[in-house]
């Protein structure tokens, strides 16, 4: 179990809490102005960062309050939490996790498959061809080096 700090109760379980997505996201001055795909940019395009990103949260089991927290999304860590309205705050530079520590790293794989299903699969057909291929690829320059000594 994960323990999340409400802002106003202190360390809480994290079953007590409400995800409300991504903090910050400003809602349009005129919407009506927008056309349907700055709309839909509003409604359903996050930042979906590897690494720090401000979320909503509401504490609904306890106060109902509602609070941004910054989460790494490799580690689950909660960095910080702040009251609605305050800016987001700044963090020192989050040290790079190494890639064999990382374990959330299955999302970011996720994330990218779910980008390629618009792509058409072009390497399929050429991955089943013939194997031998890969023999025949050495750089025929790498072996003029060995009789091309002509200074004498
Ligand atoms: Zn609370």
């Amino acid at each position: 179990m994960l323990l999340i700090e409400c802002p106003y109760c202190g360390p809480r379980n994290e079953v007590e809490f409400h995800y409300g997505g991504e903090a910050h996201v400003p809602y349009p001055e005129d919407p009506s102005a927008l056309s349907d795909r700055e709309w839909s940019e509003y409604l359903f395009y996050r930042a979906n960062p590897k690494g720090i990103l401000a979320e909503r949260w509401q504490h609904s089991a306890g106060c109902r309050k509602w609070f941004n927290a910054l989460r790494d999304t490799r580690t689950y860590r909660f960095e910080q939490v702040y009251e609605m309205g305050t800016p987001r705050p700044d963090l020192p530079p989050v040290p790079e996790i190494p890639a064999d520590a990382a374990e959330p790293d299955r999302f970011a794989a996720a994330a990218a498959t779910e980008g390629r299903t618009e792509t058409p699969l072009a390497d399929s057909t050429g991955a089943s061809g013939t194997s031998s291929a890969g023999t025949s690829t050495t750089d025929p320059s790498s072996r003029t080096e060995q009789n091309g000594d002509h200074h004498g």
